[in-house]
């Protein structure tokens, strides 16, 4: 009877093992490419990549690259430290959100899985994110704001764009005349954005930007950008992945030792019954 019960909970715990693997499965899986898309880029491709979408007489000569690196390294490498002084950046700055042609778009952004990029307007599908900005180029860009809204990507060469869209690429040459046009877009900015006049907080975010940002620009090489620091993330995958390997050894370890109970309690019964037939056989 003993020996049954045990054997019911190793199943248990088997069944449970297996069910915690099964929940592994989809996520492995789901990094296969979808079987089912309503469109995924092929019709946009054709039509070219560049921005050349005649609105009147206007013509868009901003790169959505640069503009979502600049964004990029704005929200890791500035907002942290901007939050942290509870200062709210005005329209007059030019990392406002509001300045970035491109943010409505971004935002209309979904990346369902690795291989899903979904576009908000109008939930259609594509397998990389370069479709859908082609799809945006090609069938809403009658939703950008060419009125108003500037580039982000002029700002590229104060906030050293380069390090993010060519990470690990080719390394140019220093230019010290580029290098200083460049270090001078990068004060004016640290001006127009946190002027030192409007107070404490302000100053502190102004001096910030130029260690973070604008020292950098030099040829000496001395100097890295970001020197302050990144946005630190919790990475869910890694976090995910690290709970569900804690709880595939807690059962494996669980199984184990309900297993070697069992043996025991298995080994104590067919003792008992030999010592008992042992018992029996004198008379
Ligand atoms: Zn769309």
């Amino acid at each position: 009877m003993k020996k049954s019960s045990a054997s019911h909970y190793q199943r248990l715990v088997f069944c449970i093992f297996c069910f915690s693997l099964l929940l592994l499965v989809p996520r492995v899986s789901s990094s296969s490419p979808p079987t089912q898309h309503s469109n995924h880029g092929s019709s946009d491709s054709t039509e070219g990549r560049t921005l050349r979408q005649e609105q009147g007489s206007h013509e868009i000569h901003c790169s959505r690259e640069r503009s979502r690196a600049a964004w990029k390294i704005v929200e890791e490498y500035l907002m942290p430290f901007v939050e942290k002084e509870k200062y709210q950046i005005t329209k007059r700055c030019r990392l406002h959100p509001d300045n970035d042609l491109y943010r409505d778009q971004e935002q209309h952004k979904s990346h369902i899985d690795i291989n899903e990029w979904q576009c908000g307007y109008c939930k259609k599908s594509f397998y990389e994110e370069k479709n859908l900005d082609l799809h945006f180029d090609n069938r809403h860009s009658n939703l950008l704001d060419l009125s108003q809204r500037k580039c982000l990507a002029d700002v590229c060469g104060a906030l050293h764009c380069d390090q993010i869209t060519n990470s690990g690429g080719t390394k140019s040459k220093c230019n010290p005349a580029a290098a200083a046009r460049n270090k001078h877009l990068c004060e004016s900015l640290a001006d127009s954005c946190f002027p030192v006049s409007e107070g404490p907080a302000a100053g502190r975010i102004h001096e910030f930007f130029l260690r973070q940002f604008c020292d950098a620009h030099t040829c000496t090489g001395r100097q890295k950008p970001f020197s302050r620091g990144r946005r630190k993330k919790m990475n869910v995958l890694y976090l995910v992945v690290s709970i569900l390997v804690v709880m595939m050894l807690i059962l494996f370890y669980l199984y184990v030792f309900l297993y070697q109970r069992g043996m025991k309690r298995g080994t104590q019964v067919l003792r008992r019954i030999s010592q008992t037939n042992r018992k029996k056989k004198p008379s």
